[in-house]
């Protein structure tokens, strides 16, 4: 028996969706969760705003949520759902809010949870329903069970994670994404590659995540030189964002591999943008990956457009420059950190310790 793929999201996609979508099926009351900038600036809280407005829900808007969030802020979010009493939460932005939120549904349908207790907790009561609008093509958060919180207790990122936290709806409006800054647009493209890529090498992928991988590598791969060059037009918006969705799907089946867990550390002490930090190891999976499946690397640089993984890497850093270069003794403590991530030994290339430092070293100063 295998469990080939479980995805309760309803996905809904076209210019003008959230105008149009009937928010009113999930209760009278929300909690809006998004960060300062990016949910003003795409135009998405205001269309939000109307469309709640349209059906007299009440709802007041949590906007604290920082890049990277620590548990305690999706404490906070969670308590002011309870105070708003809310049915509901919208989430907006990219995956700092969108992962937030799913711990505030959390926190919000558990009172007893804490921010010490939210990873071992139980789980007692069904967290509030998420109707997620991601503001950014790269998380995939909109269709996954998983947040992805900065936990200072562990020093690292850490994954909540449950089928509870599936949203039950993804909102997808290109037009959000308009307003990215260029190299969030082309880090966050590269977060979602790396997840149908780090999917379509794990040791869990099915036939139907693979289907999904080999999709989304297609859509985003051939963007990357487009993204490059700064040239982003609606149609190619779409793909990205269709892409990021279903590089969702597929860890939603496969979780993520050592390219994350690598990621992590240089996020957490060195602040490089998530998509950024998997840049700096994607290229290595594809190396590392020629010793077990020949077959599935030449597939997947076909898919993304390109020969050879030395061509594949150039193209990865004409995108995401990677030029961040580290003190011998940090880059070693993050080769030990992402050496013991939790999803370091879940691809079908299993790194072994010399690989881990490999990693590492070409970025010491
Ligand atoms: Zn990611």
């Amino acid at each position: 028996m295998e469990n080939l793929f479980f995805n309760p999201t309803k996905v809904i996609f076209g210019r003008g969706c959230v105008g149009e979508y009937d928010f009113s099926a999930h209760g009278k009351r929300c909690l809006i969760v998004c960060g300062g900038k990016s949910a003003r600036l795409s135009g998405a809280l205001d269309d939000v705003r109307n469309a709640l407005g349209k059906f007299n829900i009440a709802f007041s808007v949590f906007d604290r949520v920082e890049q990277n969030p620590t548990v305690e802020t999706c404490h906070a979010a969670g308590e002011a759902a309870r105070e708003q009493k809310a049915e509901f939460i919208v989430a907006v932005g990219g995956g700092s809010p969108l992962d937030a939120s799913k711990a505030a549904a959390y926190f919000a349908a558990n009172v007893h949870l804490t921010p010490e207790t939210l990873y071992n907790g139980e789980c007692r009561a069904k967290p509030l329903p998420i109707v997620a609008i991601p503001t950014t093509a790269g998380t995939g958060s909109e269709v996954t069970q998983y947040a992805v919180l900065t936990n200072h207790r562990i020093s690292n990122k850490q994954t909540l994670k449950s089928p509870l936290l599936f949203p039950v709806t993804a909102l997808l409006d290109a037009e959000y994404t308009v307003t990215l800054p260029p190299h969030i647009a082309n880090a966050t493209a590269v977060d979602a590659l790396s997840h149908a890529i780090e999917g379509y090498f794990s040791k869990s992928a099915t036939t139907v995540s693979d289907a999904l991988a080999e999709k989304a590598m297609f859509m985003i791969g051939r963007a990357l030189p487009s993204l490059a060059e700064g040239r982003l037009d609606a149609a190619l918006r779409e793909r990205l964002l269709v892409g990021s969705m279903l590089g969702g799907m597929v860890i939603s089946v496969t979780g993520t591999s050592f390219v994350h867990s690598f990621g992590y550390p240089l996020t957490y002490y060195e602040n490089i943008p998530h998509g950024e930090a998997n840049a700096y190891f994607l290229p290595d999976l594809l190396n590392y990956a020629m010793r077990v499946s020949e077959n599935r690397v030449n597939r997947t640089l076909r898919l993304c457009g390109v020969k050879t993984c030395d061509e594949f890497f150039e193209l990865i850093r004409r995108v995401c420059p990677c030029d961040k270069l580290f003190e011998r003794e940090d880059a070693m403590k993050y080769a030990r950190v992402g050496e013991n991530g939790a999803s370091t030994r879940r691809g079908i290339y299993e790194p072994t310790h010399d690989d881990c430092y490999d990693m590492l070293r070409k970025y010491i100063k």
